[in-house]
């Protein structure tokens, strides 16, 4: 059973974060979406609704399980018994913590391997942080993140 994890804030889940995931359950038999618990970012939504905006996109996907973890990344993944991390590598810029993480989580734990995966060209500038910035704005982010999520930032930023 080839298992990996997809761990992230997902605050909130959009096309990119989408695009990672549907190329990664073509490579493993089961993946992990793990929210992450101790967030220092101050996110805009709770774990909890996090979750839900996971769960009712992407959870419902046939081999893809939502999950929240909170410490050590690598000790969840064994927990898990998954042997794989994955994360998004979209430009240059997110290329030098993700190597760092990588080869740190690798110092860790020797067994679970880091593997990245690029989406589509046109997410290659999306990121939960733009989409927030915009919808903060009043601006239109239905191209960017599924229904679901666009309506629940119109409501965070409604009046
Ligand atoms: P984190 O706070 O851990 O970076 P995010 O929710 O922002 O969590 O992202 C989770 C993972 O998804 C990271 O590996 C990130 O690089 C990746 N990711 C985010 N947006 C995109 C995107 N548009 N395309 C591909 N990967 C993405």
């Amino acid at each position: 059973m080839k298992r990996a994890i997809y761990p992230g804030s997902f605050d909130p889940v959009t096309n990119g974060h989408l695009d990672v995931v549907e190329r990664a359950r073509k490579l493993f038999d089961e993946v992990i979406v793990a929210v992450a618990h101790n967030d220092e970012k101050q996110p805009l939504f709770s774990l909890k609704e996090r979750l839900n905006l996971l769960q009712q996109t992407v959870g419902k996907i046939d081999n893809v399980r939502i999950a929240q973890f909170d410490g050590l990344l690598v000790e969840f993944a064994l927990q898990q018994k998954a042997n794989a991390v994955l994360r998004g590598l979209r430009a240059v810029s997110d290329f030098e913590f993700e190597f760092q993480m990588a080869l740190m989580n690798r110092k860790l734990e020797g067994n679970v391997e880091t593997i990245f995966l690029m989406p589509k060209e046109e997410y290659t500038y999306l990121s939960s942080r733009l989409v927030k910035e915009i919808a903060r704005l009043g601006g239109d982010v239905s191209k960017f993140v599924p229904s679901l999520v666009a309506s629940a930032l119109g409501k965070k930023f409604k009046g």
